[in-house]
């Protein structure tokens, strides 16, 4: 049907590209004439077919100071410094964010503020917060992914949600629960599946330069710690996952889990660099094999079910735990750093009142201290250690429930 009206066809010579997106088209082309005579030579051949098209929605960007005035010079009715293309906003500037895109995370907070009012068991809070605001902000990343600051925000928001939890640990939160719905991994864990759902029907290519979703999925992994050792090949050491999309055999979900549990990783070592007091329990990529440590046994789902079950689990997993001795004396009715079961007046660490005080009630019947650190402060289930996980459950949610007794009584 194309041939069916003739057009002058002088443009072919430009080597100009068109893509076609539905009833969408792009063009691209090495300068602002090129891409007019192309424009032109379209709106003729659609005129002659037919076809109803709203040229008002025509723009043109370019990259550069230099060629963004030549495009002033010849298109000027179209020259725009950003355009959006089926949600995706593209830009030739440096600015972070698109309005649109600005727009998207407002909607995602005002939703999440909303949830949070609602007082939902935090399982279904998370779902709710999930399917109903960050679908809002989670689309239209392709080649650029929402800065950190942004990504950091909306989680901050989400924490608004878990309530007793206000002095959680940003990133230990990210660890447990963001893998599915934190901005940052979401961005990287969709565009990995993108990639490997083409791969299965095409061998992709590589576009190494700024602007491009291979390029940008490149920086992303290697700003949170992978290595590339060929084009479409990423290695993460610290965790030995590895993504390989230059493979005709990939499998989308297995990418997609190499890329947040690597993230997860990511997101501890961010919250070993902070200055809070549980930073030294960070202790999952000391030693063994490959140096990857105990991460890779860590049960994310267990610790995530023991979390959603009660605030105590909630509290404790999430580095939320307050000890009389991290405390300093900041409560007013309370100001004594001593343990807090009767009859012990030492002070009062997580480590002493939840492991080595004798007179932690029924104390020889309580579990001994987990060797793994994250065990022992934050009851992280890690597999294979033998570890009761559930006596230690229960125990770590009597103690926070006695901090809390003790503290707001
Ligand atoms: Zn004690």
């Amino acid at each position: 049907m194309v041939g069916a009206a003739k057009v002058d066809l002088d443009c072919r010579r430009d080597n100009a590209l068109s893509r076609f997106y539905v009833d969408d088209r792009s063009v691209v082309a090495s300068s602002a004439v090129k891409l007019d005579r192309r424009y032109r030579a379209w709106a003729e051949w659609s005129s002659k077919v037919g076809l109803e098209e709203n040229h008002l929605k025509a723009y043109a960007i370019a990259k550069g100071a230099r060629r963004r005035q030549e495009l002033v010079d010849v298109l000027a009715d179209r020259a725009k410094l950003e355009v959006e293309l089926l949600g995706v906003s593209t830009m030739s500037h440096k600015r972070v964010h698109s309005e649109k895109e600005v727009q998207r995370a407002e909607a995602c907070l005002r939703t999440i503020r909303l949830l949070s009012f609602v007082r939902l068991p935090f399982a279904r809070y998370l779902n709710a917060v999930r399917a109903y605001a960050i679908s809002k902000v989670a689309y239209g990343w392709i080649a650029r992914w929402p800065t950190l600051q942004l990504s950091k925000r909306i989680w901050a928001a989400v924490n608004v949600g878990f309530r007793r939890m206000r002095s959680a640990a940003p990133w230990l939160r990210a660890a447990l629960f963001g893998g599915s719905m934190h901005p940052d991994v979401l961005f990287a864990s969709r565009l990995v599946g993108c990639f490997a759902r083409a791969r299965l029907k095409r061998v992709l290519a590589w576009i190494p330069v700024s602007g491009s979703p291979s390029h940008a999925l490149d920086t992303w992994l290697r700003r949170r710690g992978w290595t590339r050792d060929r084009h479409w090949v990423w290695r993460h050491l610290l965790t030995g996952e590895s993504i390989n999309l230059s493979h005709r055999r990939v499998v989308p979900g297995r990418l997609q889990h190499a890329v947040r549990n690597a993230w997860r990783a990511w997101c501890l070592l961010q919250h070993a660099a902070t200055n809070r007091r549980d930073v030294d329990h960070v202790d999952c990529f000391v030693g063994g094999r490959l140096r990857v440590g105990y991460f890779r046994r860590i049960d994310w789902e267990s610790t995530r079910k023991w979390a959603c079950s009660c605030p105590q689990a909630r509290t404790i997993c999430c580095g939320a735990a307050w000890s009389p001795a991290s405390l300093g004396g900041r409560v007013a009715h309370r100001p004594s750093l001593a343990c807090i079961w009767d009859g012990c007046d030492e002070l009062g660490t997580f480590d002493h009142i939840a492991w080595t005080c004798p007179h932690r009630p029924d104390v020889h019947t309580l579990p001994a201290r987990p060797t793994l650190a994250m065990s022992a402060r934050w009851g992280w289930v890690v597999k294979g250690t033998g570890t009761d996980y559930g006596a230690l459950h229960r125990w770590l949610e009597t103690v926070q429930s006695r901090l809390w007794a003790v503290f707001h009584q």
